[in-house]
């Protein structure tokens, strides 16, 4: 077997000597399930798009059969995806007691998926949508197939009111008490490994300054420039699967 790298060594070395480390994650992890990350030119679903417009709050508002017939195909696309090893790398540290929480941009739910237990979904999860009337939860799997039945908006089964995917849209404040849980983590953390983020969307992007300002280490595993490559103890550039199996490795 080959020797685990320098880098991932410190890694191992300082989740062991941290008492609450937080790890945040991004597109980048979710890219080896499959699932591209829509800031990267040509890719998929979301080439002939602005994401900025078609996923904004206005646009559900607008006309919610036009915006599920692109996000139902959102959903189809999601639905299927499986954790992949840097998912499961993240649940395996929370479960062996080096990782206090995991704070994700993601919505595609792989790391509750992976088995990652304190979840922080600062952006939502396509796991359920919901009813701005009634409250009404809809699990993902009804949806999809209220999406597949019907034409248009999968509707609310208790007031007919159309859904909204229960993820923060563009347009959209980020839910509060996931905010504010995610940046008490990263107030009391004294690690904090972020994975797969070019760290570039705010607020989530300001949680590492959060950590650095409280005297926490700064751990990067991610490729690509980020605003904090001068700032980490440690950054691994490679790819997350095989830098997160190395930091197992170096446990
Ligand atoms: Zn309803």
């Amino acid at each position: 077997m080959r020797a685990v790298s320098t880098g991932a060594q410190q890694v191992a070395d300082l989740l062991r000597a941290s008492e609450s480390a937080v790890v945040l994650t991004g597109a980048g992890i979710s890219v080896p399930s499959g699932i591209p990350d829509f800031r990267s030119p040509g890719t998929g679903l979301w080439e002939n798009v602005d994401p900025m417009e078609v996923a904004h709050i206005d646009a559900w508002r607008r006309d919610p059969d036009r915006f599920w017939s692109f996000y139902g195909e959102r959903f189809a696309s999601l639905v299927d995806k499986r954790p992949n090893d840097a998912h499961l790398a993240v649940a395996e540290l929370e479960r062996r007691g080096f990782v206090r929480a995991v704070v994700t941009q993601n919505i595609d739910r792989l790391h509750r998926l992976a088995g990652s237990e304190r979840l922080i979904e600062v952006h939502g999860s396509i796991d359920q949508s919901v009813c701005m009337e009634c409250g009404g939860k809809v699990p993902i799997d009804r949806v999809v197939t209220l999406l597949a039945d019907g034409d248009g908006a999968p509707l609310c089964e208790a007031c007919a009111t159309p859904l909204k995917p229960d993820v923060v849209l563009f347009g959209e404040l980020l839910p509060e008490r996931a905010l504010a849980e995610a940046q008490a983590l990263a107030m009391d953390a004294d690690l904090m490994i972020c994975v797969g983020s070019s760290l570039e969307v705010y607020p989530v992007a300001g949680l590492p300054a959060i950590t650095r300002g409280g005297g926490g280490r700064l751990v990067l595993v991610t490729q690509g420039p980020t605003p904090y490559d001068g700032d980490a103890d440690v950054k691994l550039d490679g790819d997350v699967v095989t830098e997160l199996r190395a930091v197992l490795a170096g446990l």
